[in-house]
């Protein structure tokens, strides 16, 4: 194995099985090790009940927050390692939780409750696999295959149907046909799931290389969460620009933008708004006038929707609004933007323009992508220079404007801006003495 299983885990396994417990590594980091990829977490499973399993560990530090559906958990050199024990769960009434858990003896009962093949394969500490479900040749193969009956399974939890998305965009592995056609059939499963879980697992699907073939494979999965999504799906777009539909340019830029949650949300919905926008003209050419607001608008909805935070909400939705803005390739326009967005939204706004200029016929706008490349190193002049462009970078500041004799009060921040436009358009120097003659002579009431 190409991971050493940490001495954490392996004291913990040791301890449980000197007490005469069975005990497995379980879960993703089983299927990581054999996916050839360090796990981030170990998880435990054991046939001691979870008050077994405290007195094993009696004197160290345990946390009893999983208790109820049997986890323990157990500190060691500082690190939080979860011991479940064996359990099967019960019918889910709400398809949300089962409405209970119980406890059994059997490993193989717990790896059948489990949601994919590929996560329901056990170690134990000698390396020796129980794997009852054909979970490595599913790893071998790439496959992500459910666990008993598909239909059955995401009818249990509608969270099942974002998870096997995910490990799909994250993994790149190909969902299994009958998996796969149970997934369209209960994608409304999703509806019983909170918005913060889907969050959760769209957030990771969308920074996985294969997130494309997701899009592509499973848009009813996504307007079943985001029905605004909808119209986008079927948008044609007769354009000379444009080589695809809606649905396929998103994709497109979706996977031309860097791996990163806020372009990869801003390139989903960066033309949300067009097919409500959509006109076309007596040659036959669509337009989509005004779209840019109207999908920072639906955006801003979605996301709030789907309980993002503000932060990310507020990058994506000014990163929407600004994304088919016009910026041509000199100092001061990109100083003034600089100002306005700050720089690492700035950058951010020229990865969305190369973005979206990818899922673009690519003859048609290969100047300007050259274009683009162009003025992403002169900002990165500008910026290395340190040269001005927001007020707090200005030669003066408000204590100067009032000792030119400007009374306290909004007057001063105009007075401000006024020079930082000026400075902006390479009128002025950023130099203090000659931004102060400048205010001084704005002044002429005040001189004497
Ligand atoms: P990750 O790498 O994201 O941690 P993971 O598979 O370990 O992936 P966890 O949420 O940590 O995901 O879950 C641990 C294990 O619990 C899974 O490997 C799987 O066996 C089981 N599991 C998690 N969520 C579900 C679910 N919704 N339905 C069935 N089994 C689940
Ligand atoms: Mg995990």
């Amino acid at each position: 194995m190409k991971f050493e299983i940490p001495s954490g885990a392996e004291h913990i396994l040791q301890t449980l099985a000197d007490a005469g417990y069975e005990t497995y590594l379980v879960g993703g980091c089983v299927r990581d090790m054999l996916r050839g990829v360090e796990p981030h977490d170990w998880d435990i499973c054991t046939s001691a009940r979870p008050e077994e399993t405290e007195r094993c560990f009696d004197g160290q530090r345990i946390i009893e927050t999983g208790l109820k559906h049997g986890t323990v958990t157990v500190l060691e050199d500082g690190e939080p390692y979860e011991i479940t024990t064996y359990r099967t769960e019960g019918p889910y009434s709400d398809s949300r939780r089962p409405d209970y858990v119980e406890f059994v003896s059997s490993l193989e009962a717990d790896l059948a409750r489990r949601d994919f093949t590929m996560n329901a394969i056990a170690m134990g500490l000698d390396g020796s696999l129980r794997d009852p479900f054909g979970g490595a040749a599913d790893i071998q193969a790439g496959l992500i295959r459910c666990v008993g009956e598909p239909a059955q399974r995401f009818r249990e939890d509608g969270l099942r149907v974002m998870r096997a998305l995910r490990f799909g965009a994250v993994f790149g592995y190909e969902i299994e046909n009958q998996t796969a056609q149970a997934i369209h059939e209960n994608r409304h499963m999703l509806e019983h799931v909170a918005a913060e879980r889907i969050n959760v697992e769209l957030c990771k699907l969308l920074t996985g290389p294969n997130v494309g073939e997701i899009l592509r494979q499973y848009p009813d999965v996504f307007c079943q969460f985001w029905p605004q999504l909808g119209p986008l799906v079927t948008l044609e777009q007769h354009n000379p620009w444009h080589c695809w539909g809606g649905w396929e340019h998103t994709i497109h830029t979706v996977e031309a933008a860097p791996p990163d949650l806020v372009l990869r949300l801003t390139m989903l919905l960066h033309d949300i708004g067009k097919p409500r926008c959509k006109s076309t003209d007596e040659n036959g050419v669509d337009h989509f006038y005004g779209h840019p607001a109207v999908s920072a608008k639906l955006a801003d909805q979605m996301l709030r929707e789907l309980k993002f935070d503000n932060r990310t909400r507020e990058r994506v939705v000014t990163l929407v609004e600004y994304h088919d803005v016009q910026i041509p390739c000199r100092d001061h326009f990109i100083r003034k933007w600089l100002g306005r967005l700050g720089p690492e939204t700035f950058f951010q706004l020229l990865e969305v323009k190369r973005a979206d200029g990818m899922g673009q016929a690519y003859e048609l706008v290969k100047d300007r992508l050259a274009e683009l490349e162009k003025m992403k190193a002169k900002t990165e002049e500008i910026v290395a220079q340190g040269q001005c462009f927001s007020m707090k970078d200005l030669a003066i500041n408000g204590r100067d404007v009032i000792a030119a004799g400007v009374a306290p009060g909004p007057e001063v921040g105009r007075m401000l801006n006024g020079v930082l436009g000026q400075v902006l358009d390479g009128l002025v120097p950023n130099n203090r003495e000659e931004l102060l003659l400048l205010i001084t002579d704005e002044q002429p009431n005040q001189s004497n």
